[in-house]
């Protein structure tokens, strides 16, 4: 059985391509020493994928920053305000990613957004009335040639036509039907410049595929790969989808002439059951994702070989069910872990090794094989995996566990009479500056380099500073400030029984930026109260309330890589029951104000309407409400979510019953609020008045033509004033001259 490869992690095993990108970026190297960085990379990474013995490998998996911008780049989707910059090639592809701001002008970064439902980021490429699509880029064939240099013979994996067209903004009068074909023509002329070359496969990526799709779609995707397929050069073609099943247009696809379809098995619930139903047409090959390209766990070959032998199609190859540059590069980099875990997991490279040890054992009487009984052992147990007592207090949760009583708006009142805030309060989403100090602060203690006390002094007369800063400034509910956080995640993590961290388990989040997700290895409880003495503090130092700053359960477990032997709901549970004993701890030490972050809700939001309830909302918001059930009435708690979609899940963020929730608005120009207005969102807003991502400072004009824009929609008593995210990425003076200008706007609507 042969096998497949959809896409390697290209940022290098030790991030140098962020390392090469950042020198490159601060003119320390030039052009062609980046370059150079970058075929090591896709050098080493292909010969890695070769040694392995992989059949299918991709080129042109590699970016330097972003696929869907390559692909833009390739077809000269590129907006004239960028061309106008009259830069090199690779200038203004990076001026497209990042902006460019200097002697050629000042323009801004293209539009970025989250791929599918990855915690990665695409480029939205934007096609205008004056877009002229054309093959002017030579990328996909110069990196095939490349690897062929290399001794490697690859497919091309490039991103197809139909998602790239999906994922377009058009910002003209154009719509998609008037671009396709142009734009099929020229993928056309991609293919044989590649068949030219000697490819003998190349993969589209489609997986847009996974979506809801109606019959326009379908007729688009019918109509750009007939032409397509009857143009192939002689090349064959691989339509590689991925992220869920492809139910409202697998007949279509199989009843095209595609040679090879790649299918997602992990994440595609229905993918079996539609070939089951279907069949699957003897001269194509199927690629079979079994090896899950999301997530760090060991594959489980019992599962795999089953759903492989259940197949009813002659040609199979074993394929990863998503490119591999969601997950980390290879365990071997972990020095710290001892192999008791490392064991279990497997990153991209383990995965090579997981494909080739499936496709052998599919062809034996695997049972008996030393490979699988070794497998099938990894999963009869785990250290210090179990808590009973967690599964205990999950088991023992009741539907009263998820209502907090009083009603909303008896607890409003009772609030309102106890904290006698004024109208339209004024507050901050939680994050000060993380100044150089700050942050110095933070590593000495890691590296120990100062004592405990010591870091614990210096975090005091952070706090204590801040707090004196609000009191000048005059707002109205305070904040400690975040000092002692590196990550709204990792920190309460760190402090979770159940957590495993890696040394550089690094995945690309977007461009040069890299996240290292924390590993959710077995049962979570909170080992001791977490945040209670810093907010302790804080409270201590004013008259004023305080609020306590917590991640909720949602964000927390979206943001790690999760379990897969127990639910995500199971795992969500667990944590909201472990920040619950947080939340109560506050409470009882006389912090009044709680926010519960949940800045991730919106990202593991299914791609499929239909499963949104059903697959997430239902148990996710529950899991909210439970963290907050608990407090008594007098008790405000609040919630902030940021740069996503909400308007199409407002009754949902209303059901988690907040008391006041403060959200990003400031760029999706107030929108939302016409939705909070036909939704009759009960919960108290506080949409943010100014966009923290710039050093800009707002002026009082601006801030009061933002609030009188929100109290047409929203009624006074529920309106609060604050920034639209945290600080913690601003410098103290635009910081204080900002808030300054917020607290004189909220006072003079009040006036
Ligand atoms: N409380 C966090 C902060 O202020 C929220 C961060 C976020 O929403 N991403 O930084
Ligand atoms: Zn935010």
């Amino acid at each position: 059985m042969n096998t497949s490869v959809t896409g390697y992690p290209r940022i290098g095993k030790d991030r140098e391509l962020k390392f090469a990108s950042e020198k490159y970026f601060a003119g320390e190297i030039g052009e062609a020493e980046l370059l150079a960085a970058a075929k090591e990379i896709r050098k080493g990474d292909l010969l890695k994928q070769k040694e392995a013995g992989i059949t299918y490998i991709s080129s042109n998996d590699f970016s330097f920053y972003d696929n869907v911008l390559d692909t833009a780049f390739l077809f000269n989707v590129i907006p004239q305000r960028y061309k106008d910059l009259d830069l090199s090639d690779i200038g203004t592809y990076f001026a497209m990613a990042r902006g460019y701001q200097g002697e050629n002008g000042n323009v801004k970064a293209l539009a970025l957004k989250k791929w599918f439902n990855t915690n990665y980021h695409y480029l939205v490429p934007e096609i205008d009335d004056d877009t002229k699509i054309e093959l002017t880029g030579t990328k996909p064939v110069d990196e095939f040639v490349e690897a062929k240099e290399f001794g490697v013979d690859t497919k091309p994996a490039i991103v197809g036509p139909f998602t790239f067209l999906k994922l377009a903004k058009f910002t003209g009068s154009k719509k998609i039907s008037d671009v396709s074909s142009a734009l099929t023509a020229e993928y056309i002329k991609l293919v044989s410049v590649i068949a030219e070359k000697g490819a003998s496969l190349i993969e589209f990526d489609e997986p847009y595929l996974v979506r809801d799709l109606g019959a326009e779609d379908i007729a688009l995707f019918k109509e750009i790969y007939s032409s397509i397929l009857s143009n192939k050069s002689g090349v064959k073609v691989l339509l590689q989808t991925y992220f869920g099943d492809i139910r409202d247009i697998y007949n279509d696809v199989i009843a095209l002439d595609f040679d090879a379809v790649g299918l997602d098995f992990i994440e595609g619930r229905k993918t079996a059951a539609l070939i089951e139903q279907n069949g699957f047409p003897s001269d194509k090959i199927l690629f079979a994702g079994v090896v899950n390209g999301k997530n760090i766990w060991r594959n489980n070959y019992k599962k795999s070989l089953e759903i492989l032998k259940g197949i009813k199609a002659e040609n199979i190859v074993v394929s990863t069910s998503c490119s591999l540059l969601h997950v980390p590069y290879t365990l071997e980099s972990e020095t710290k872990l001892s192999d008791d875990y490392k064991k279990h997991f497997a990153f991209a490279e383990e995965k090579l090794g997981e494909l080739n040890e499936i496709a052998d054992l599919f062809g034996k009487d695997y049972e008996n094989e030393v490979a699988f009984r070794k497998n099938q052992a990894l999963f009869e147990g785990r250290v210090n995996s179990e808590d009973k007592g967690v599964q205990a207090a999950v088991a023992a949760i009741t539907d009263a566990d998820y209502v907090r009583l009083p009603a909303f708006a008896e607890r409003e009142k009772i609030q309102k009479d106890i904290l006698k805030l004024p109208l339209f309060p004024t507050t901050t989403i939680g994050s000060f500056p993380q100044t150089s100090d700050v942050r110095k602060n933070r590593l000495d203690f890691r590296k120990g380099n100062i004592t405990k006390e010591q870091y614990v002094e210096f975090n005091k007369k952070k706090i204590a500073e801040c707090i004196k800063l609000q009191e000048e400034i005059g707002l109205d509910v305070l904040v400690h400030g975040e000092f002692e956080r590196n990550d709204m995640v990792e920190y309460f993590g760190e402090n979770l029984n159940g957590y495993v961290f890696t040394e550089k388990a690094w995945v690309q989040s977007y461009g040069t930026r890299n996240v290292k997700p924390p590993i959710i290895w077995g049962d979570v409880s909170r080992k001791a109260p977490i945040t209670v003495e810093w907010s302790k503090f804080a409270k201590s130092c004013t008259d004023k309330p305080v609020k306590g700053m917590l991640t909720g359960p949602v964000t927390i477990l979206n943001w790690s890589f999760p379990r897969e032997d127990i639910s995500i709901k199971e795992s969500i549970l667990q944590i909201a029951l472990a920040i619950r004993d947080e939340v109560l701890d506050l409470e009882a030490n006389g912090i009044n104000i709680i926010q519960i972050d949940e800045a991730a809700l919106r990202e593991k939001l299914p791609l499929r309407k239909s499963d949104w309830y059903s697959e997430y909302l239902d148990f996710a918001i529950p899991a909210f409400r439970l963290v907050h059930s608990k407090v008594k009435p007098e008790t405000q708690i609040h919630t902030h979510m940021c740069y996503s979609e909400f308007t199409d899940i407002i009754p949902a963020i209303d059901a988690m019953d907040a008391d006041v929730i403060t959200f990003e608005a400031s760029r999706s120009d107030l929108q939302i609020l016409d939705s909070l207005k036909e939704n009759n969102f009960k919960t108290e807003v506080g949409p943010g008045v100014y966009d923290i991502h710039s050093p800009r400072v707002p002026s009082v004009e601006e801030i009061v033509a933002a609030l009188t824009k929100m109290r047409s929609r929203i009624e006074d008593s529920k309106l609060w004033v604050n920034p639209d995210c945290g600080l913690k990425t601003r410098g103290d003076e635009e910081t204080k001259k900002s808030l300054v200008n917020l607290v004189a706007a909220a006072k003079q609507i009040r006036g």
